[in-house]
């Protein structure tokens, strides 16, 4: 058994041959997508930010006191303090110690899963438009990328999904889904994990979940099925800079994830922040309700205003522009307002991140006047522009 994970450790051939995989996985994050698609690393004043699926209420006012305290244990590793964590979380879900792996942010259970079950012979099917991050670890080793459009009610098509790639390794589900907000069923999801190829997983990303009224698949893992679900700290609890997330699944599939790098030992700030939050009664309620407030009163503006925009249940959506995409973006940073980036199969549709009723005002307000054309300055400025080529996924 490791110490670190509580798993059973690799022999050190198993690892070596897994490594040099591993090492070819550089993080394709929201972050980075995010800062790519709008031009800016760092903000002006005042900026309204909006393109990165954030958070900007940040942690609960109970984590940040957590931080402040943990701060003085950060001269050690402080193991208790993950296993803390994690025994909260399988004592509220009901799951087992071994069915948990904790990581900094979900990026990385997401990273080593599609790494450990994917191949070049045994593909990454996902959905277009759906969440890039496991295409990036799906080509680290030279796995097929299989893109299935949503169906029209903007659900992952899992009979295409299906139909597409009997040579599957890993069927990836986001739901919600970024960056459309809509949901997939727990009926449809069982379906796949039904009918799926042998050896294959479902990878299950519930990073919006939270948010929505959706049924969680983590008891599919209580029942011992092919999947691994995600979870993370990043979006409701506003912890996206702290870097909190799960890999939740039976032990024999994480300890496939634990040969890409699961043994790297957690941030104490993290630990800390996330077993608070947790534990927080009313905190999941009061902030989807938040979420839900402010996102149903722009879905309002847009309908009133006739704009066509995804059924989001989450804190983000895809808007219809109807103009390039790239000449969106870049007008509405001009008005210091940072939305998100296209899809490949919307290029005329942007990602919005549902933030505060102001920040909301503002880019309502930014919108319209890019919209009627009386934005200053709205005039398309192609030398603004970055090659968005390298985060948009291609089939
Ligand atoms: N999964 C989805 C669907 C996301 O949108 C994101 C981030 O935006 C992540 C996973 C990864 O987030 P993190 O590594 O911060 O947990």
């Amino acid at each position: 058994m490791s110490e670190l994970t509580g798993l059973p450790s690799l022999s050190r051939r198993s690892f070596l041959q897994v490594s040099s995989a591993a090492l070819a996985c550089h993080f394709l994050t929201e972050a980075v997508m995010a800062q790519d698609a709008t031009l800016h690393i760092t903000y002006p004043d005042g900026a309204v930010r909006i393109n990165a699926n954030e958070n900007p209420l940040g942690p609960c006012a109970a984590a940040r006191e957590a931080v402040t305290a943990a701060a003085a244990l950060g001269g050690r590793y402080h193991f208790n303090l993950t296993d803390e964590l994690i025994n909260t979380f399988v004592q509220q879900q009901g799951l087992k110690r071994e069915n948990v792996m904790a990581y900094a942010g979900s990026t990385p259970g997401l990273y080593y899963t599609v790494a450990a079950f994917t191949s070049p012979k045994a593909s990454f099917v996902t959905a277009e438009p759906g969440y890039e991050a496991g295409v990036g670890a799906a080509k680290a080793v030279g796995a097929r990328v299989v893109n299935v459009a949503l169906t029209k009610t903007w659900a992952h098509d899992v009979k295409a999904m299906l139909t597409a790639a009997p040579d599957a390794g890993v069927f990836y589900v986001c739901t919600p889904n970024n960056p459309t907000g809509t949901l997939t069923s727990h009926e449809d999801v069982e379906y796949l994990v039904e009918h799926k190829p042998k050896g294959s997983v479902v990878l299950i990303d519930e990073a919006y979940i939270h948010f929505s009224d959706a049924s969680s698949c983590i008891d599919l893992v209580k029942s011992d099925k092919d999947v691994v679900v995600l979870r993370t700290f990043s979006k409701l609890y506003g912890m996206a800079g702290l870097r909190c997330g799960f890999a939740i699944a039976r032990p024999d599939l994480l300890k496939k994830l634990v040969a890409y790098g699961g043994s790297n030992p957690m941030p104490v700030t993290a630990c800390a922040a996330a077993t608070v939050s947790l534990k927080e009664p009313d905190l999941v309620a009061e902030r989807k309700a938040a979420n839900t407030k402010v996102r149903e009163a722009t879905f309002s503006w847009l309908d009133k205003n006739g704009y066509t925009y995804s059924p989001s249940v989450c804190n983000c959506f895809m808007l219809k522009a109807g103009k390039p995409a790239k000449e969106v973006i870049a007008a509405m940073a001009k008005q210091n307002v940072f939305i998100g980036r296209p899809w490949p199969s919307m290029p005329d549709w942007v990602r919005i991140t549902v933030g505060t009723q102001d920040e909301m005002e503002h880019f309502q307000t930014a919108f319209q006047k890019f919209m009627k054309g009386t934005a200053a300055g709205h005039v398309y400025d192609p030398t603004l522009e970055r090659d968005l080529d390298g985060v948009i996924v291609t089939a």
